[in-house]
């Protein structure tokens, strides 16, 4: 299928459930394989491709200290992040198995295992055409990859975040829970504050609107989802100025 690319240089967010098994832990090659395919098909086209992964397939935070007091929320926040690399080097050997070029660079030093997180390096990477994965998310513990997304897509000078989840969009209310939920197809960053919705946590939203970086929030079990994304298709939800 022939199509066109919208943007030049774009932030992709993969949670990490796009790469489990649908609601059980770990990753799922197939799950991986599919992402991959589509990722390829992005770069084929000459659009710069960042990608900020999740680990919430495997571990998230907050779920993990819990009701605990044995394991402390920064320790299971550090846990989490983590996790983003196991993803991030399995997202890595898929894509290279592709033949598509990829640098993986973590924000937790990791030298035998990532490059460091070195911001110009990643600019040379994408201008190269290599696909960067962002792993080990922001370093920090008490935020979550949306704030790794935000981040990186600001100083990364994107054009848009996509950020792949498993509802189609924002909603007005949880379609997971009211079946009478409706979706907006367009907001902007002012309605989403008016209103409360949820697009992506707090703090990485606000980072977004004050750089003006729209989101578009889309379901990655979508059908060629990201390549539709990437393309300007009306999927999802965008959200902008
Ligand atoms: N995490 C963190 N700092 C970051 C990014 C991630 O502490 O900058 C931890 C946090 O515990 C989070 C986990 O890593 O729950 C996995 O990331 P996330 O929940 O964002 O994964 P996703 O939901 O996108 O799969």
């Amino acid at each position: 299928t022939d199509w066109t690319p919208k943007y030049k240089r774009v932030l992709l967010k993969l949670s990490g459930e796009a790469l489990g098994h649908g609601g059980k832990s770990g990753i799922s090659l197939d799950e991986a394989a599919a992402i991959g395919e589509q990722l390829k098909r992005v770069v084929a086209r000459g659009v710069q491709l960042a990608v900020v992964v999740g680990g919430g397939n495997i571990l998230r935070g907050a779920q993990f200290s819990a009701g605990g007091e044995t394991i402390k929320p920064a320790t299971a926040d550090y846990m989490g992040m983590l996790a983003t690399v196991m993803n991030g080097l399995a997202l890595q050997d898929t894509l290279e198995a592709m033949g598509v070029e990829t640098r993986l660079q973590s924000a937790v030093r990791m030298e035998t295992v990532a490059e460091p997180y070195i911001r110009r390096r990643a600019l040379r990477h994408l201008e190269k055409g290599r696909v960067v994965i962002l792993a080990g998310g922001t370093g920090n513990p008490f935020v979550t990859t949306d704030t790794a997304a935000a981040l990186r897509g600001t100083e990364l000078g994107v054009e848009v975040v996509l950020k792949a989840t498993r509802v189609d969009g924002v909603y007005n209310a949880d379609p997971e829970v009211n079946e009478f939920a409706e979706k907006y197809d367009r907001l902007t960053y002012d309605k989403v504050m008016r209103d409360g919705l949820r697009v992506m946590d707090m703090g990485a939203f606000d980072m977004c609107r004050t750089a003006k970086l729209p989101i578009l929030v889309f379901n990655y079990k979508r059908d060629r989802a990201i390549e539709r994304a990437v393309a300007g298709e009306p999927i999802g939800t965008i959200v902008a100025g």
